[in-house]
């Protein structure tokens, strides 16, 4: 019995050290993701955001960001009493440290850490795009606009808690990417279907020169959008289509927007 007894206490304390050991590696693989705050001393509320910056934020940012608010709103009237943790890097090289510790691609504009509510976006990254692309690509996520990327993040950050994080991960790219790429771009747009047809000019012209993973996003944007400004769909209706989004992409872009 007692034999017994030190085999089970053997057992159990292995199990209990051999969690503690991983517990401690996740946490050190993630720790700056947990741990944010000794990189952002800047800190300041404003609008629905709670901004956490690595340099002192200046004007033109709080104003992208009133812009953000402002198409967040016009989609999601009840988040006005709410904070979102906004973390703004300045340093490319943090961005990526960041990324790197949720498995995201450093050579991005942004991204939302969904358990923690948190979101990172590369103000130097965005404005590289905005060099690279900008006028071209206006209202898509080429446009390298802060407003746009942080309107997108947050949109992310509202799907997970409405459907849960499981639920969410589950919907198809297309349908996640489209969508929030649709809320984060027509929001201002008084002349919705010549924006859908000027985003569907810009794929038939310049589309084949774009890096696939761009292509997919803007693509995914202009079914989103098409959906439902032509085609009066809920975003309920969206995720309900069982079409594959090559067949959905080539009648649209076949499609005219004037019927
Ligand atoms: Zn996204």
């Amino acid at each position: 019995m007692a034999f017994r007894r030190t085999r089970i206490f053997r057992l159990i304390a292995t199990a209990t050290v051999a969690l503690v050991i991983a517990t401690m590696l996740t946490v050190a693989r993630v720790f700056d993701l947990l741990f944010p705050s000794r990189h952002f001393p800047f800190n300041e509320r404003y609008g629905i955001f709670s901004i956490y910056s690595d340099v002192p934020v200046d004007n033109p940012q709080r104003s992208a960001l009133r812009d953000a608010e402002n198409r967040l709103l016009r989609h999601y009237p009840n988040i006005r009493e709410r904070y979102f943790n906004l973390y703004l890097c300045s340093k490319k090289e943090l961005y990526e440290l960041l990324a790197q510790q949720i498995g995201h691609s450093g050579a991005s504009q942004g991204f939302h850490a969904h358990p923690l509510g948190r979101t990172f976006i590369s103000t130097a990254f965005v404005k590289d795009i905005a060099r690279r692309y900008g006028e071209g690509w206006q209202g898509t996520l080429l446009e390298g606009s802060l407003a746009h990327v942080v309107s997108h993040e947050i949109v992310h950050q509202l799907m997970a808690e409405a459907q849960g994080f499981i639920q969410s991960r589950q919907i198809a790219r297309w349908k996640s990417e489209g969508y929030a790429e649709y809320i984060s771009a027509f929001w201002s747009d008084t002349n919705k279907i010549a924006a859908i047809d000027s985003l569907r000019n810009r794929l038939h012209r310049y589309g084949h020169t774009l890096h696939p993973i761009r292509r997919h996003y803007i693509e995914s944007q202009f079914i989103v959008a098409y959906l439902t400004e032509i085609r009066k769909m809920s975003l309920e209706q969206i995720f309900a289509i069982d079409k594959s989004r090559k067949a959905l992409l080539l009648e649209l872009l076949a499609a005219e927007n004037n019927q």
